[in-house]
């Protein structure tokens, strides 16, 4: 038989949001390391348009080059404290500084940029009635007293450190969305991120495994804070997008703990990198920081059980792929 096609919609009504049934996706922190990892991964799927707002203070338009000018794609340059319009089905809220040193360098503006920005990005999703995932992280546990940490564990966070502006912000942002979804019924999705590792890692952003892959490429003793015996638990990016995905997609608000529970102390990362990349290097313990949590390591229960998810990358499986993004980016070719 015949089918009857309707005529072809005059343009400016075919291009709007009306007459599509892609979902719009908007990444706020796109342009940093798991954000840019993130976007690669909804881009695959052609049904997705995803916009990404970034100031560009720890991330770069670098990392989403692949997709600045793809008609799928949108990058916007603006910071989440002011006030953002745009219409959007779901939002992925990552912007924040995550390494130390630059949630540090202005802690007011982290504090502002949890606060403030989590408030507008659910003002956001409460006026377009979008779905939206605030990625928490582990340090709202503090230097916790329960080990490995469930969701249920409230935290020993201490709130005037040189850390609160990252980790007591964060929780303010958790309390917003549990408000905002209560108060005004938003579909909230909270993730509590551990330590996290991969390509596009700023190179010396001073996070553990960066510093100690960079040393190791440069031929510079490997720097472990005293005393070394404090425990990390380290999850691969891409294991990382497909939790924060899976999370987003499914039924629950969360908080959900995603990470990879195999647990190290810092002095057996040192030995790993030393041994997988560079044997002649040198280990050195040097002066610690601060607040710095004695062990971590989560329980991921919920996310096996709720979310059907779990990480399958090993840390000695990790290291080399993020080892060859670093050689590329620091020229130092592999040894023969
Ligand atoms: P990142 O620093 O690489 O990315 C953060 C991005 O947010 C950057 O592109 C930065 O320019 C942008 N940004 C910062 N402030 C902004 C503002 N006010 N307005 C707009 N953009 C802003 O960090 P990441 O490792 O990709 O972390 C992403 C998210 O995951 C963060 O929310 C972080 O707290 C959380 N997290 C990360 C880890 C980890 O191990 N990497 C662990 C726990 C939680
Ligand atoms: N907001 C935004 N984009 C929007 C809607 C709101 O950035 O599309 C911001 C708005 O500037 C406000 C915040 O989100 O500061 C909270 O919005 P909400 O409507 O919940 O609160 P109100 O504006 O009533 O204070
Ligand atoms: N660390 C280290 N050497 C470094 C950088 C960090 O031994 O060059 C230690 C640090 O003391 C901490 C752990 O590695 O115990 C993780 O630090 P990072 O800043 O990577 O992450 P976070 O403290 O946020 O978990």
């Amino acid at each position: 038989g015949t089918t009857t096609k309707p005529p072809p919609l005059p343009s400016p009504l075919r291009n709007s949001k009306f007459f599509q049934s892609n979902m719009r996706i908007l990444v706020t922190g796109g342009a940093g390391f798991i954000g840019s990892h993130l976007v690669d991964k909804l881009m695959e799927n052609e049904k997705n348009e995803v916009i990404v707002v970034d100031n560009y203070f720890t991330g770069s338009k670098d990392n989403l080059k692949r997709w600045i000018g793809h008609p799928r794609f949108e990058l916007i340059r603006h910071d989440v404290t002011e006030t953002l319009l745009v219409e959007v089905d779901q939002i992925y809220h990552l912007a924040c500084p995550a390494s130390p040193i630059f949630y540090k360098h202005n802690p007011v503006k982290t504090i502002k940029t949890n606060v403030i920005g989590t408030l507008n990005m659910l003002g956001l999703a409460k006026r377009v009635g979008a779905r939206i995932l605030l990625t928490s992280t582990s340090e709202v546990y503090g230097d916790p007293l329960v080990h490995p940490q469930p969701e249920s564990y409230w935290g020993n966070v201490n709130p005037i450190g040189v850390r609160s502006c990252y980790d007591e912000g964060k929780r303010v942002a958790e309390t917003l969305m549990f408000d905002y979804h209560r108060q005004h019924g938003i579909e909230i999705r909270i993730a509590r991120i551990f330590n996290t590792y991969g390509p596009r890692m700023n190179i010396d952003d001073g996070r553990v495994v960066s510093n100690f892959i960079a040393q190791a490429l440069r031929d510079e003793p490997l720097t472990v804070q005293v005393p070394g015996t404090q425990t990390r638990s380290f999850c691969y990016v891409s294991d990382m997008v497909d939790g924060l995905i899976r999370l987003m997609e499914g039924e629950h608000t969360g908080p959900i703990n995603i990470g990879n529970p195999g647990e190290f102390t810092m002095l057996e990362l040192a030995e790993t990198v030393k041994e997988l990349i560079n044997p002649a290097v040198e280990i050195k313990m040097v002066e610690n920081t601060p607040d710095d949590p004695r062990q971590r390591k989560p329980d991921i229960t919920n996310a096996k059980q709720l979310l059907g998810w779990e990480p399958k990358i090993k840390l000695r499986e990790g290291l080399p792929l993020m080892e060859e993004d670093f050689r590329l980016r620091l020229g130092v070719a592999k040894k023969k």
